[in-house]
């Protein structure tokens, strides 16, 4: 160890400047706002990519909505093509989120977590779980990932603002500011404000010029006063079973899956799978719909439907335009640095894997563009 004492003048001042060197203001090559499963899965692809990042979660905990899904358990893809992945979600989302989803398609995620240990289990219809179908698993695997790459992570800690500059952006907190040279807003839709995805990526983004489309819920069950639906509160119908969306006596749409009756109405992913169907096709038409159910064979169509709000919705529709986000990098067409992913996104799929498919396959194809840029500056 260099004692000062025993330096001379010059010797010494050559040392102070190598420590002022070293102590420089440097910006955190990339900001992740949100740990959730989109900023979960940015900063495991940052890892990879030796992309020095750091991660900023409102919450206590990483992952509460993560926790949530799929009543626990955790659906987190489903093992079939990204072709056939992107033909389930339909249009206008499958031509923007396609150069995502074919860069990681399922099998990859899938093997990115078979990698990092996690045992898989396949249903019969090719939803993949954690085979202890516990969620908490999914979170541990990232938690793990975190400690064992050394990634900053700063939870209870809500960003407040984003401000650009002319090189990075100043990433504010109630209580510091942090200088970012890329931005990832992973900050979720608005459902079950509860787990932290309360719309700040959005108003973010409508700060800094982007347009943000109506956030409204996209799969959601529907309350009914049909009694005839009611007196069957409790029942769950798993086969030959399916709901169909009637507009003018026409069934313009059929989900075949799940039917739950509810004490309130009707959920389960052949209601859910329809209710998105209507809040993107039917939005602002005048017709009314209604829902025709078939449960073990039987057809009941069902009277007074309403759906339930964006609050209870497994997935918000509605988010930052697509029209402003370029799809083969995920960076804002306004803003160069910032990137978007996940569920802030206009983007939505039906149930069974298909939204974290989405918010994993759009926060790597983010990290990948960053980690391009990066290299070429
Ligand atoms: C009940 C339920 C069950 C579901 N089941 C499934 C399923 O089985 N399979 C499936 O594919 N999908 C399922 N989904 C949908 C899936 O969970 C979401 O689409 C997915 O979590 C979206 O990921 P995200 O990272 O975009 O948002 P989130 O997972 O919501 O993460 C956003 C994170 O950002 C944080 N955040 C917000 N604002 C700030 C801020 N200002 N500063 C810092 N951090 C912030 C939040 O606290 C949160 O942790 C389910 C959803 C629900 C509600």
């Amino acid at each position: 160890m260099i004692s000062y004492g025993d330096m001379k003048d010059d010797e010494r001042r050559r040392h102070g400047a190598k420590r002022a060197a070293a102590l420089t203001h440097r910006p955190v090559p990339l900001a992740i706002i949100g740990g959730g499963a989109a900023g979960l899965f940015a900063a495991a692809t940052a890892a990879r990519l030796r992309i020095g990042c750091l991660l900023l979660e409102r919450k206590a905990r990483i992952g509460s909505k993560l926790l949530m899904t799929a009543n626990g358990r955790c659906n987190f893809t489903k093992d079939i093509s990204a072709e056939r992945m992107l033909a389930d979600i339909g249009e206008p989302v499958a031509t923007f989120v396609a150069p995502a989803l074919t860069r990681c398609p399922p099998a990859r995620i899938v093997a990115g977590f078979r990698a990092r240990g996690l045992a898989v289990k396949r249903r019969s219809d090719g939803c993949l779980f954690p085979a202890s179908e516990k969620a908490a698993d999914v979170v541990h695997v990232f938690g793990d990932l975190l400690r064992d790459n050394g990634i900053p992570l700063l939870t209870n800690c809500p960003v407040t603002g984003l401000q650009p500059m002319k090189n990075g952006f100043i990433v504010a907190t109630r209580h510091f500011t942090v200088w970012a040279g890329n931005v990832l807003i992973a900050t979720g839709g608005l459902s079950f404000p509860k787990t932290g995805s309360v719309g700040d990526g959005q108003a973010f983004a409508s700060t800094l010029g982007h347009r943000v489309e109506t956030c409204r819920a996209g799969l959601v069950g529907c309350a009914t006063h049909d009694r005839r639906i009611l007196s069957r509160a409790g029942a769950r119908y798993v086969q030959n079973s399916a709901a169909s969306v009637v507009v003018d006596g026409e069934v313009r749409y059929r989900a075949y899956g799940e039917v739950e009756v509810e004490p309130w109405g009707l959920s389960g992913a052949a209601v859910y799978n329809c209710t998105r169907w209507v809040a993107r096709h039917l939005r602002g038409a005048s017709a009314p719909w209604t829902l025709e159910l078939e449960l073990d064979g039987e057809r009941m169509p069902v009277d007074g439907l309403s759906m339930r709000p964006v609050k209870e919705a497994i997935v918000t529709m509605g988010g930052v335009s697509l029209d402003d986000v370029d799809p083969h990098t995920m960076m804002s067409r306004k803003v160069p640095g910032l990137y978007f992913a996940g569920e802030v996104l206009d983007i939505d799929g039906p149930t069974g894997g298909y939204n974290l498919s989405l918010a994993f396959a759009t926060a790597n194809l983010a990290v990948e563009s960053i980690a391009e840029s990066v290299r070429m500056h």
